[in-house]
Parts: C-alpha cells; structure tokens; sequence
C-alpha cells in the first residue's frame, strides 16, 4: 500500500509531517506533496486547498504522478443532523456533491453519467479507520461519539440554519457537510482508487458556524487527526 494522505487545511494535518520518517518535499501544482514512512505505511501527505475543484485536483495528482494506491482524507466538517455534535467524528460510508443540479437531465445530486448520487467508500479502509477513531476516541475525556454515515460536499461554507435545514430536508441521511470530500471520491470512483474519508465537526453549519470553526480547527481538530491517523497507521492489517 502506498497511501495518500489528503486534507484541507494545516490545522487539519499538523504534526504528521514531522512524524514521518525520511520525508522527502515534492511541489507540484501549487501544493506540496511530502513521501515518507508513517509507522511503517509509506504515505504522501499533501494540503488540497479548498473545495471540490481543489480536492479533485489533489487527488488524482496522489494517484497519477505519486502512484498512490489508497487515499485517505482527513479533516473538519459542519454537522448537518442533531445527533452529531461539535466534537464528534464522522466516518463515511458515502459522499455526495450536495450542490451537484443537472435536472431535468439527471436527477438531483446525481454526478452525471456515472449514474451514481452517493460515491461508497471502500468498505475495508473504512472499517480500519472507525476502528482506529474508535479506539483514539475512547479515551478522551469528553467522549466524543463516532458515526458512520453520509457526508454532503458542495463548495460553500454552509453558515445559514435554513440553508442545512432544507439540505438535509433534501437527504435525509446527511451526517455532515464539507467542501472536498464527494470530489475526492469521484476521483477514487473514477480511478478505481480505494478511499476513506474521516471529519470531526467543527460546527453546526449555523449561523456561529465561522467562530466555532475557527476555534475548533486550532485547538481540537488537529489534536484528533494526528492521534487517529497514528492509531490507523500502527495497526493498519492489508485485506487478503
Ligand atoms: N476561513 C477558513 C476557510 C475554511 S473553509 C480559512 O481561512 O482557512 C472550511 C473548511 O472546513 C473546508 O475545507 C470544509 O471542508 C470544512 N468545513 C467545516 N465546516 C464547514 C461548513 N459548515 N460548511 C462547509 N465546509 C465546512
């Protein structure tokens, strides 16, 4: 496995790149692409930028020049149902590009000619990498939930509570909301790349959305990245 490690922002990586062994720095297209041993997992860890165009681009760079062969994106998102609050981490099972509208061509939300609304992820990474948060989360004290389940993509930052209201009106089984996610999954999709995608919220996607991101992002989110990204790669087992 040669995995691609993929995020939005600094914050949202912080400390991976100097856990890595033998890191070696690749700029390339605006990003820079780091090569190194991560607990054993030969990784390339890069920053997208943000939103759906950005993460497409990072993607498939990952796997069309730097020849990754799974790809992992981790990161913040807001939450877009009750029950997933600020603090807690969200799995995918699948994406969707919530601002994706061909109709009447295609139905709403579905990516055109791939007949496809809600872009699976791999089914075994996933697993490994809910039980890696899992694990890493149990011991926080505040003990933050983990969920599994769909998160939307589209590229605006949703700050607006009838803006997600009528969202998730629209798909009812929306989890969360984030900008990059549904276009990293598309590439994966397209390409035959197995990915996963693992967001802790930072947010409501309301009105205080901007503040509570900012504040999130700093002091929690990049805290949890590193400390589960470290628990999936120690103890990540190669599906036979
Ligand atoms: N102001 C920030 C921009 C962040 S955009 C800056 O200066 O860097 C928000 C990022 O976090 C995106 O990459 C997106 O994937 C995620 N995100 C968090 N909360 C979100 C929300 N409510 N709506 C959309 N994306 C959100």
């Amino acid at each position: 496995m040669r995995l691609g490690i993929i995020s939005a922002l600094a914050e949202e990586q912080e400390g991976l790149i100097d856990a890595m062994q033998g890191a070696v720095t690749l700029t390339h297209g605006m990003r820079d692409y780091t090569t190194g041993k991560l607990w054993n997992i030969d990784t390339v860890a890069v920053l997208s930028r943000i939103g759906k165009v950005a993460g497409a681009m990072t993607a498939a760079t990952l796997v069309e020049k730097f020849g990754v062969t799974h790809i992992v994106f981790t990161g913040v998102a807001g939450s877009a149902d009750f029950a997933v609050r600020v603090g807690d981490v969200v799995v995918a099972e699948a994406l969707v590009q919530h601002d994706m509208d061909a109709s009447p061509l295609f139905p709403r939300f579905e990516v055109p000619l791939t007949g496809l609304t809600r872009l699976p992820t791999d089914l075994d990474l996933s697993r490994q990498l809910a039980a890696a948060a899992r694990r890493y989360l149990d011991e926080e004290q505040s003990r933050p939930q983990l969920h599994r389940g769909t998160i939307g993509s589209g590229d605006q930052f949703i700050n607006d509570s009838v803006r997600i209201a009528a969202l998730k009106d629209a798909l009812p089984d929306l989890l969360a909301v984030e900008m990059e996610g549904a276009a990293v999954a598309q590439v994966c999709f397209e390409l035959n790349i197995p990915f996963a995608v693992i967001r802790t919220i930072s947010d409501n996607a309301n009105e205080e959305a901007a503040t509570d991101f900012m504040h999130f992002v700093k002091t929690v989110a990049s805290r949890y990245a590193f400390g589960i990204l470290r628990e999936f790669c120690a103890t990540y087992t190669a599906p036979h």
